[in-house]
């Protein structure tokens, strides 16, 4: 089979170059043509001895998923749609702000963990996507950005940051992810700070010590619950990691972060998380964790079954955590004329699960709430 050299972080590349008979600092040169300057045609890698590069084209190419769609919204955020083959597409998300431009990635083709707010949970699983569909996200953003930058692109970084928050469980697909990673991070490649490329998870305990030990980046996790009773109907993997476990992970990650805080999210469900209640069981599960807290306002999708919480509820959901010291935000929400908000993204998946678009059997008794008879299907 042909290589795709996006498959490739700089290991795999110099291994590679090594079998193929080349030097170590082709690798190099390849890297940089490839990532930094975008380029996929080898005649144009001058610097790259002419034997080499019809070896190049013999044996591989640098071939990443195909674009099927790029809509841009009037707020200037950038949805691109990437066809990752058997009826799969994937979706990458760019979002420019003053200071920075974040491009959001996905990581598989829809998400096996079935969180019941989630529009790609919702739809089911395929499949991981592989290194080069990955990266192949950020080197087609680079290059479209690049294109239609006005004025015409000097040079600087257009996309400064990444965050793997599009489609999928990053930390289930933890074989793919880090030479990713490691390409985000690379000088020859695209030289992103660690500080700046945030991996979020749902929780996958054993994956967040993993991550520490490969490749220490920011790290976001997902609570959406301070309950396990609760977090057990929101994001069903608690029921295999559950919150004391998921905390304590946050802890040992702190020893290797490259921030001195974990990101923690907390997507905001009208009557169902967003108590005052809720807000100081929350300040009570954090408080031995230096953390930040991510408010996100639900974003709908068709027959999602639930409701925003109302600005004044978010506001006030905030003053409690803030009350109590924590540096809490409410992310805005870019993007949603053309379905790019966070936990919209649906991309196309054909579902290996076979999963039923089921009613959400929501059981609040537990849940620190005022009314413990408020069941998830009142919002249907
Ligand atoms: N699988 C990873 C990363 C992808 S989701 C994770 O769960 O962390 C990125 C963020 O969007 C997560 O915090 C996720 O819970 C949140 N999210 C999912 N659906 C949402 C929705 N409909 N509205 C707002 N946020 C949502
Ligand atoms: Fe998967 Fe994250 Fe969506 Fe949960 S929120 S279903 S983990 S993508």
């Amino acid at each position: 089979m042909a290589v795709n050299l996006l498959d490739f972080d700089a290991n795999g590349l110099t291994n590679w170059c090594e079998q193929q008979g080349e030097k170590a600092f082709r690798a190099r040169q390849l890297l940089r043509w490839v990532h930094q300057r975008g380029e996929d045609d080898f005649d144009a890698m001058t610097d790259v001895a002419k034997s080499f590069r019809e070896k190049l084209k013999a044996l591989g190419g640098v071939s990443p998923a195909p674009t099927l769609s790029d809509k841009l919204s009037e707020d200037g955020t950038r949805k691109f749609l990437f066809d990752v083959g058997t009826g799969n597409a994937i979706e990458t998300v760019f979002i420019p702000e003053a200071d920075r431009g974040t491009l959001c990635i996905s990581s598989q083709a829809g998400c096996a963990l079935a969180c019941v707010f989630c529009s790609t949970g919702r739809q089911g699983f395929n499949r991981n996507l592989t290194t080069a569909e990955i990266i192949g996200q950020l080197w087609q953003a680079n290059r479209a950005l690049r294109q239609s930058a006005t004025p015409a692109w000097t040079g600087e970084r257009i996309i400064s940051n990444v965050v793997m928050m599009g489609m999928g469980e990053p930390l289930t697909n933890f074989e793919n992810l880090i030479p990713a990673l490691n390409l985000m991070l690379d000088d020859n490649a695209y030289g992103l700070s660690r500080r700046r490329v945030t991996v979020s998870t749902s929780g996958i305990v054993p994956a967040i010590d993993r991550l520490a030990a490969a490749c220490p980046v920011a790290l976001a996790v997902s609570l959406h619950a301070p309950t396990d009773a609760l977090r057990d109907q929101l994001v069903p993997i608690n029921r295999k990691y559950p919150l004391a476990a998921l905390m304590a992970a946050c802890q040992r990650y702190l020893q290797y972060a490259p921030r001195d805080f974990i990101t923690f999210e907390y997507v905001m469900l009208d009557g169902v998380n967003d108590s005052d209640d809720a807000a100081h069981a929350l300040v009570s599960l954090v408080q031995d964790v230096p953390c930040k807290l991510n408010l996100i306002p639900f974003n709908p999708f068709p027959n999602s079954g639930f409701k925003r919480s109302s600005r004044e509820r978010i506001r006030r959901f905030s003053e409690i955590l803030q009350q109590a010291g924590i540096v809490t935000t409410t992310r805005k929400t870019r993007g949603d004329d053309i379905d790019a908000a966070c936990g919209q993204l649906a991309g196309q998946v054909k579902d290996k699960t076979k999963r039923q678009l089921r009613s959400i059997p929501i059981v609040t008794e537990h849940a620190p709430r005022r009314s413990a008879q408020t069941s998830l299907e009142t919002h249907q």
